[in-house]
């Protein structure tokens, strides 16, 4: 029987790449349903190739415009936030793959599990904002959340076989961004094309800022303490910055499993859609002709505050994870739209964590209403300056 599969956000890096595994696949995988939230081109492109079930765009005004293009194809389509949870009630759908990127991914991947549908995860804000929530959720419906992003894909491979044996420690690996090494005054100048211009990985310009403050590995540091269940205290960074080495899990005899491989995130999307099994391919392999070396530093916490900013939010729970994220996902965007500095990025997180009132939010909702108090609080700030 071929896995049915849903892609969330298919226009996007991760869905792009998804896709190639999967069209390389083709005895494995079917694509039940494509969605995308702007782009009409590709979603249209990507449903005459792989003829889905159903495709969903959320900008309502290009609905008409993908349905008059899939006109004579045996599609159905659907737009708005709605459509993007009711549709993943499909009895047809086996896995959902979300890569949606920020909170947006949230409560269609609740709404999945809540339905029952394996979890095949990217969207690593999920688990950052409710993480608590999301994973209590899968435990009671018998829902399994399968990693994508690389460092917690190698912990999850390193941890097969192991699931009785107590985890001492993970370190999940870092790039370091294209600012590794630099300080703050030079950070103080540096501009969205320097930031976006990431040594290692070609991804989504969302994720690449986060990488370039590593406020992504403080992102991730959240998303392991939920996958694995494991406390920040014994969560280490480690800077590294060939990429080879994805992350490792450390034991109780002090021996330590790691995964390997190149810098290619179409290895942890086959991985996931294919679990528990492997599935051969020709994507490059690694040889250590080309890595004489690989080498590891200790970030710089007081150069990359952010990572601080998310190991404390993460200590205080609650909703101040939640805030962490809206304030990056904010203000990310306005250094992207060139309204406050790199430097400022952090500031604008500090200073909403400082300001918006603690809560410990219990459902979807109240974790969008803190999403929303802060993205208010933080559009008021910049009105003011
Ligand atoms: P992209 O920005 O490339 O793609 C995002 C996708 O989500 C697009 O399909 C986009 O549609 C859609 N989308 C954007 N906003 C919304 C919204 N409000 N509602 C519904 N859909 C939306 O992101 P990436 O692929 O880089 O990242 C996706 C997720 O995967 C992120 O959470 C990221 O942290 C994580 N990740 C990414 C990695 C990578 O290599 N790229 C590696 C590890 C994790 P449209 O095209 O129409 O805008
Ligand atoms: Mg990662």
């Amino acid at each position: 029987m071929k896995r049915r599969i849903a892609i969330l956000g298919s226009t996007g890096s991760i869905g792009v790449q998804a896709l190639e595994v999967i069209e390389h696949l083709p005895d494995l995988f079917e694509v039940e349903v494509l969605t995308s939230f702007n782009n009409a081109e590709l979603l249209i492109k990507q449903a005459k190739k792989f003829n889905p079930n159903a495709v969903v765009i959320v900008n309502n005004e290009a609905y008409l415009y993908v349905k008059e293009a899939l006109r004579d194809d045996d599609i159905k389509v659907y737009a708005g936030e709605k459509a993007l949870c009711e549709v993943l009630e499909m009895s047809t759908i086996d896995m959902v793959l979300s890569a949606i990127v920020g909170i947006a991914g949230l409560r269609p991947v609740y709404h999945a599990i809540k339905h029952g549908k394996t979890i095949a995860l990217a969207n690593k804000e999920t688990l950052v904002v409710a993480g608590e929530l999301i994973t209590k959720t899968a435990r009671e419906v018998g829902v399994n959340i399968l990693p994508i992003d690389s460092e917690h894909s190698a912990i999850f491979q390193s941890l097969a076989g192991e699931f009785h044996n107590p985890i001492e420690k993970l370190i999940i690996t870092a790039s370091g961004g294209p600012f590794r090494g630099k300080k703050r005054d030079f950070l103080r100048n540096v501009t969205k094309n320097d930031a976006l211009n990431h040594p290692v990985w070609s991804m989504g310009n969302k994720i690449t800022i986060d990488s370039a403050t590593l406020m992504n590995k403080g992102l991730e540091m959240i998303e392991a303490k939920w996958l694995f269940a494991i406390p920040e205290e014994k969560i280490e960074i480690v800077i590294h910055p060939q990429s080879i080495i994805h992350s490792l899990v450390q034991f109780e005899d002090g021996s330590l499993k790691a995964q390997l491989g190149l810098p290619d995130m179409k290895l942890p999307i086959q991985y996931a859609l294919t679990y528990p099994h492997r599935a051969s391919n020709t994507f490059p392999r690694f040889s250590f002709n080309d890595y004489a070396t690989l080498t590891f530093e200790t970030p710089d916490y007081d150069t990359f505050s952010c990572l601080n900013l998310a190991f404390n939010a993460s200590k205080t729970g609650g909703n101040a994870p939640c805030i962490l994220n809206a304030a990056n996902e904010m203000a990310v965007q306005n250094f992207l739209n060139d309204k406050i500095s790199f430097l400022e990025i952090e500031k604008n997180i500090e200073k909403a964590l400082e300001e918006i009132p603690f809560t410990t939010p219990q459902t979807i909702d109240e974790y969008y209403e803190s999403d929303h108090e802060t993205r208010l609080f933080l559009n008021k700030k910049m009105n003011l300056e």
